[in-house]
């Protein structure tokens, strides 16, 4: 069986790969000029559904597109869906998480709480979508540690394991992100 996976971010697909084998995946950069899709929606759902939407529009069989973000408590649940492009465009993780410790200077670590939070949104072969949510709680950290993962995980501290994300391996960071969380659910329900 077949999935397409609306991304063109390679980490993504190699991330999602090893997370749903033996199950293949494909993706945009399996396509030719398909060109950008506009991500305008005002929630995760609908901006996955948006991309889930063009691929399935192109490729006719089941599609799978995730959108996810980072939701702090002490920011009324921003970035959120505009966690990407918070420190401004082009898209800079650094920025962001520059940003966001200029925004959260002095807080308490206990004012700091926050959560990613992934949304997959599965068209099957008839188009009918299906939606699947996963959610990793943390705090945010007034400085980075750690080299590995990429976006908002140098300062995303997880204090029962008393290290940041970019801290676990990849296996271990697949094990609890809140996108394997989405994908189990996801894989519980197209495995039956
Ligand atoms: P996307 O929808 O998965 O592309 O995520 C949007 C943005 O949310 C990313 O560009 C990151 O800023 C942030 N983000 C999502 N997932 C993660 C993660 O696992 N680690 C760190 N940042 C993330």
């Amino acid at each position: 069986m077949n999935i397409w996976v609306a991304t063109k971010n390679a980490h993504k697909v190699e991330e999602i790969s090893k997370i749903l084998a033996p199950i293949k995946i494909k993706s945009f950069l399996d396509l030719n000029n398909v060109s950008d899709v506009e991500e305008d929606g005002v929630s995760y759902e609908e901006n996955a559904l948006i991309k889930a939407k063009a691929l399935f529009e192109i490729v006719k069989e089941p599609v799978m597109a995730d959108d996810s973000g980072l939701e702090v408590d002490a920011l009324n649940g921003a970035p959120g869906i505009y966690s990407s492009r918070f420190g401004g465009i082009p898209v800079d993780h650094d920025k962001n998480i520059n940003k966001l410790l200029a925004e959260l200077k002095e807080l308490p670590l206990e004012k700091r709480t926050a959560r990613f939070r992934c949304v997959i949104v599965y068209l099957d072969s008839a188009g009918k979508p299906h939606e699947f949510s996963g959610t990793l709680e943390g705090i945010i950290a007034n400085k980075r540690t750690g080299n590995a993962g990429f976006g908002y995980d140098p300062i995303f501290w997880l204090p029962e394991r008393k290290c940041s994300v970019a801290e676990l391996t990849d296996t271990e960071k697949n094990t609890i992100s809140h996108r394997s969380r989405a994908l189990q659910k996801f894989i519980k329900f197209i495995k039956g």
